[in-house]
């Protein structure tokens, strides 16, 4: 059944919240979470994840199992254009809401995402009004940030960005498959591109 399937998905993601100091710290784990029952839509770069997810550790290959096991089941997102990020981009790569306004499981108090990239992708640089802490459940890329110095982050690791400051991502000779949680207003807003 479809829904164990998400719970299965949720406590795993519970645990791993619980687990790692940095997103325990950056918000609590919801209180108000209510399943939304949403319908799957598939885009190719579910089928990628599935096949190509990257390496995990022992403190993620829970996680990474239980997304991969949904993946037929998601209701995937793309949210950006061809002309914003390329065919190819839009290929291999995928995205969707776990828990959040507009997610699979529903809540106002936090918006819990799920995304996958492929090798060798640039993800241009973007901002929103909430604030977001990344964290890697597979593979890994290069992490850049308005302000910051870039960074390569793994399996485990996290990086924050504060609200509107433009972050881009690029993967090379693995893919990636993240967490991310966001804080504050405006949970249910599209992140835009930044302006060059
Ligand atoms: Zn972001």
């Amino acid at each position: 059944m479809t829904s164990a399937l998400f719970d299965t998905a949720l406590e795993a993601a519970r645990a791993f919240h619980g687990s790692v100091p940095a997103l325990a710290e950056f918000a609590p784990w919801p209180d108000d979470l209510r399943w939304a029952g949403r319908v799957a839509n598939m885009v190719p770069g579910a089928e990628l994840m599935q096949r190509d997810p990257g390496a995990a550790n022992d403190l993620t290959r829970p996680l990474q199992d239980a997304f991969r096991a949904l993946a037929p089941h998601i209701e995937w997102r793309l949210t950006y254009t061809e002309d914003e990020v390329g065919r190819d981009f839009l290929n291999r790569f995928g995205w969707f809401e776990l828990a959040g306004p507009e997610g699979h499981f529903l809540s106002d108090q936090v918006r819990l995402t799920v995304g996958y990239w492929g090798r060798d992708l640039y993800y241009p640089w973007h901002q929103h009004g909430p604030e977001e802490l990344y964290s890697v459940v597979s593979g890994g890329a290069l992490f850049e940030l308005h302000g910051g110095s870039p960074r390569a982050l793994g399996p485990g690791d996290t990086r924050l960005h504060p609200p509107n400051s433009p972050h881009a991502m690029t993967t090379t000779d693995e893919p990636i498959l993240t967490f991310v949680m966001w804080r504050g207003e405006g949970l249910d807003e599209p992140p835009r591109m930044s302006p060059s």
